[in-house]
């Protein structure tokens, strides 16, 4: 059997876009899957839509998320170059072979002339095709125009009709009516290929034996296999992937800040969750497993379990797979990655970042949300008296009024402020002051907090806040409850 290729073929347009990483990581599963091969290669023909470092963002992003290929523009292998712009000087020889088998042919119809027709078309109510125009040139009007540097396109003669068809392995048997089709384009005038010819060539040339891209491509696919058989070559099995949505209607977009890689890693989460999540988003493995590790997923993932109704890329889903990664991360990597979001609102206050990352690490959904649940910290927030109540906890606004005055020179008589030291001396008070543990350490982790809920209980956050903070807002909450 022949080995799998599959391949993932960016263009270098811009940020990564969630849809093309995932696209990669379908590419790459199935590829490692088959005992396969997983190749990178940079479509690059449309110049003018070519960003500066985009190149260096697609390979970045692809290590990052552990899609390591087995060929590429910066490693090689036995099919390079694996940028379509170093492969510029390949392309025309074999659009020039196509017309010798008259299969293709030279268009010389300017920009004009075409604009003019297609007004024309649009003015009777007609979607305008190339009219073939060109097609009726004789040999001799051809060679001579071709002499007297004429420029030119060569274009790709389609059939009007019949129907074209194909079987995807996702979408099943799909087919299209040829009189649809448009002469496309192969060459262009400055002699380089269009994508729609470049990546035919390419998948040939490059062994690719199953192209996996998105659904965009489905109709454009007859065209593609008609070059194929125009040249007698072996047609790729077609894996269309459905689109990445944000819900029914609406695709990730750029304006809402949702579309790209970055900007999920920019917002603190992890890419195993991410790449986890991503994975499930247009595909199911059949069973109730949703937690998968790269080599699960490489076991697990089957062409046939893609889905054909769009994926919904789903952020509260997504956010809760976050934070059980989060919750099993490796404790220092937590502390790690989570030090720039606690300096948002705490550099500068010596806190032990350590004792907070434990209390923070449960509860971190995704890394962005840390400040505000740590603001209070820093400042403490205007609160209503009215959360000393709290029936359970045999706490009110009374209660407070009674044992905060009485915490105070408790908390004033620790010298050696650790956690362990302040918890004793208000323990050791509680039965002497007939009172249960609620009713005194609620007020306590009220009157500190400003909060009704806080990650730590009182204990903890006095402990963090430092003595001197801790009884500066012990004062002004007596003196707020009066
Ligand atoms: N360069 C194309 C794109 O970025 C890739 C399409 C394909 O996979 O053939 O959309």
């Amino acid at each position: 059997m022949t080995q799998v290729r599959t391949r993932f073929a960016p263009s270098p347009t811009g940020f990564m876009h969630l849809g093309g990483v995932r696209t990669a990581l379908y590419n790459y599963l199935f590829a490692k899957k088959m005992g396969g091969k997983f190749i990178l290669r940079i479509e690059d023909t449309d110049q003018e839509r070519i960003v500066p470092g985009a190149v260096d963002v697609i390979y970045n992003t692809l290590r990052e998320c552990g899609l390591n290929w087995d060929e590429g523009p910066d490693i090689g292998g036995g099919y390079g170059p694996y940028v379509q712009s170093e492969r510029k000087s390949l392309y025309l020889p074999y659009a020039k072979e196509l017309v010798e088998k008259g299969a293709a042919y030279y268009c010389f119809c300017t920009k004009e002339e075409l604009a003019e027709r297609k007004a024309a078309a649009e003015a009777k109510g007609e979607v305008f095709k190339y009219d073939k125009h060109c097609l009726r040139l004789t040999k001799e009007e051809i060679q001579a125009k071709l002499d007297a540097g004429v420029p030119y396109v060569i274009r790709l003669n389609c059939p009007t009709e019949g129907e074209s068809s194909y079987d995807d392995e996702v979408f099943g048997h799909i087919s299209f009516p040829n009189s649809d089709l448009d002469d496309m384009v192969l060459i262009k005038q400055d002699g380089m290929p269009t994508y729609n010819f470049a990546n035919v060539i390419d998948d040939h040339l490059m062994g690719i034996t199953h192209v996996m891209r998105g659904m965009e491509y489905l109709s454009s696919t007859p065209k593609y296999n008609n070059l194929y058989r125009a040249f007698g070559w072996e047609i790729p099995t077609y894996v269309h992937l459905t689109t990445v949505m944000r819900d029914k209607e609406h695709k990730l977009s750029k304006r809402d800040g949702d579309a790209y890689y970055s900007d999920f890693i920019d917002k603190g989460y992890l890419k195993d969750a991410l790449i986890n999540y991503l994975a499930l988003v247009g595909w199911n493995p059949g069973t109730d497993q949703e937690f998968f590790t790269m080599d699960e997923l490489v076991r697990a993932f089957d062409v046939k379990r893609l889905n054909t109704s769009p994926g919904i890329f789903d952020v509260t889903k997504l956010d809760w797979m976050n934070s059980q990664y989060v919750a099993k991360m490796d404790f220092d990597k937590y502390l790690e990655m989570a030090t720039p979001w606690f300096d948002q609102v705490l550099a500068g206050k010596g806190m032990d970042y350590r004792r907070l990352a434990e209390l923070m690490q449960s509860r971190t959904d995704i890394f962005s949300r840390i400040p505000e649940k740590i603001a209070f910290l820093a400042d403490m927030p205007d609160y209503d008296t009215a959360i000393f109540f709290n029936k359970k906890q045999k706490s009110d606004e009374a209660v407070a009024r009674e044992v905060l005055p009485m915490l105070l020179p408790v908390l004033e008589g620790i010298d050696d402020w650790t956690e362990t030291a302040i918890h004793d001396a208000v323990m050791a008070k509680i039965p002497e002051w007939g009172k249960k543990n609620g009713a005194v350490l609620w007020p306590m982790r009220i009157a500190i907090s400003g909060m009704e809920s806080t990650p730590g209980g009182a204990f903890e956050i006095a402990y963090l806040l430092g003595k001197e903070e801790t009884l500066r807002r012990m004062k002004a909450s007596i003196a707020k409850l009066g």
